[in-house]
């Protein structure tokens, strides 16, 4: 396993369905030094989205044989679908320092904590449930006994927002933006993430330009 703390950071972004994850993780800019991971999924894509962008795109045996030969960090069934995160990409990009963010369900958020202990986790929600459902029954990308399974898994998740260390309510994506970039600034302050930082302070040489030379 990398060492995480030191080189990058994993940021895990969660929430329900419609909560605006999507939109609010792909404006995580590369240049703020962000790697955002693209999962394995056997889900039929949307109309719009493209394999390797959005999602790779695989069948339930595709799916299996990675699970099979590790090749997933995690992985976890969602509203009959199976989904998964590719460990090498994840592994890498922490190496290079870069702040890697998964956007993935409350099951496989927990999985990747046990891995990797300093990851931090992030919920997002909508301002409220009559906002949630408006919004899923508005993108229009799914059927009514989808859109309704989606909210009950929501509301089946909600309660484990407490093994979370931030919540964010996405009630404007700009300023949602703005909340991660902040956690994220924060989080990269602090000593433990430092400890090479600290380690050059104290060796470097301190200078007494008032010292009397003997
Ligand atoms: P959607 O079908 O709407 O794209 O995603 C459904 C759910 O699966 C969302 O909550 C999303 O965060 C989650 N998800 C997407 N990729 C992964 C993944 O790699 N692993 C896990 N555990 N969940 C994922």
């Amino acid at each position: 396993m990398p060492p995480l703390v030191e080189a990058g950071m994993l940021v895990i972004i969660s929430g329900p369905s419609g909560s605006g994850k999507g939109t609010v993780v792909k404006r995580l800019s590369p240049e703020n030094g962000y790697a955002l991971s693209i999962s394995v999924t056997t889900r039929s894509p949307r109309v719009g989205e493209e394999h390797g962008r959005d999602y790779f795109f695989a069948t339930e045996d595709e799916f299996k044989k990675m699970r099979a030969e590790n090749e997933l960090l995690e992985h976890a069934a969602y509203v009959g679908n199976f989904y998964g995160t590719p460990r090498a990409y994840v592994e890498e990009q922490i190496e290079n320092g870069k702040i890697v963010v998964l956007e993935i369900d409350v099951y496989g958020a927990l999985q990747v904590k046990e891995k990797f202990p300093s990851a931090i986790l992030i919920f997002l929600i909508p301002p409220s449930l009559p906002e949630l459902s408006a919004r899923l029954n508005n993108r229009g990308t799914e059927d009514a006994v989808t859109i309704d399974r989606r909210l009950k898994k929501a509301l089946e998740e909600l309660p484990l927002i407490n093994r979370y260390n931030y919540l964010v309510i996405n009630d404007d994506v700009p300023d949602a933006v703005n909340k991660i970039n902040s956690i994220v600034t924060a989080e990269r302050l602090k000593p433990a993430r430092s400890a090479k930082i600290i380690e050059e302070f104290i060796a470097s040489k301190p200078v007494n330009r008032n010292a009397k030379e003997s």
